[in-house]
């Protein structure tokens, strides 16, 4: 039998925060306690927000917490390439697949027909496809992408899934009523989340995904593509998020919680601290020791640094 097979799958689109360190630690030590690997793959395929020096310093971020990982970006392996804006081959044969099972048909709806029509979803505030361009005959097929490239989409059964998730429990979903038909393609090329996603972790013998409960309403529509393309599922585990203090999500932006601010601020704090202006050795922000720096404050003596101030 394979050893369980975890994987990080950070989207290099900012810093990454103390909620996605949250996740990747999680998936390390689940995946390590049994014995197990870890892959890293770069989640990258939305090149106009994802940056090669922002995957690149996410592997430097894990890399000082010691969340290692044993194939991957950076140190290769047997399922290369690691990103995901390079394996769109891999999605364009299993969109493929999909289209010869009949189920894929093209959308030529606009953000703003889609957002006039859509009924809400109901958890994630993701639209339910309302089916508009499911029946279109070829004759209008025809006609309309002589107007705009479509998009392409799933036309899912009328059908309700059930996730067993490893820790949350079960999350059930009608796949009709609650997600409708979904997005495999979009109109400017680029490849769904949902297809990269499920072809990737299948293709890299993934045994068990764990990430952010946020995703746990885009797992029917991953167990159903794992059955259509006649893929084994891992075992999922979503875990909860973290959030700011007014109950907002952790977002890439909030630069307060990446992990060079903590870094520097839990430094800067004990050198204050050593330096005799700075009372405790709590995190700080230079700017914040302005009022208190003084030279006076400064030992002449050269300073030992008491053991417990940087634990190893
Ligand atoms: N790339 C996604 C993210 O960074 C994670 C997707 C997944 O774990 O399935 O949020």
């Amino acid at each position: 039998m394979n050893a369980a097979t975890g994987r990080f799958a950070p989207s290099p689109s900012g810093r990454v925060h103390i909620g996605n360190l949250f996740t990747s630690m999680l998936a390390w030590l689940s995946a390590k306690k049994q014995g197990g690997r870890v892959v890293l793959r770069i989640e990258d395929l939305d090149t106009r927000r994802c940056t090669p020096e922002y995957a690149r310093q996410l592997q430097d971020d894990f890399q000082w917490l010691g969340l290692t990982w044993d194939e991957g970006a950076s140190v290769g392996g047997v399922h290369a390439p690691y990103e995901q804006s390079k394996r769109t081959a891999l999605y364009r044969d299993a969109l493929e697949r999909l289209r010869a099972l009949g189920l894929v048909y093209p959308c030529f709806c606009t953000r703003a027909e889609l957002h006039a029509a859509a009924a809400p979803h109901r958890s994630d505030g993701q639209t339910v496809y309302p089916g508009t361009c499911r029946n279109l005959t070829a004759a209008e097929v025809a006609q309309r992408t002589g107007k705009r490239p479509p998009a392409y989409r799933l036309r899912v059964p009328d059908e309700t899934i059930t996730v067993r998730d490893g820790h949350m429990g079960t999350y059930t979903e009608s796949l009709r009523r609650d997600c409708g038909d979904f997005l495999l393609r979009r109109s400017d090329g680029l490849y769904a989340y949902q297809l990269a996603v499920v072809v990737d972790d299948a293709d890299m013998g993934v045994t068990e995904v764990v990430r952010g409960s946020d995703l746990l309403s885009s797992t029917p529509r991953q167990l159903l593509l794992y059955r259509l393309l006649g893929l084994t599922p891992p075992t999922f585990y979503h875990v909860p998020l973290l959030l700011a203090q007014d109950g907002r999500r952790l977002s890439k932006r909030d630069r307060d919680l990446n992990l060079s601010v903590l870094r520097a601020r839990s430094v800067l704090g004990k050198l204050a601290f050593l330096a005799g202006f700075h009372p405790t050795a709590e995190p700080v922000r230079v700017a914040e020791l302005l009022s208190a720096f003084d030279w006076r404050a400064v030992p002449v003596q050269d300073i030992i640094v008491p053991e417990d101030l940087f634990p190893v």
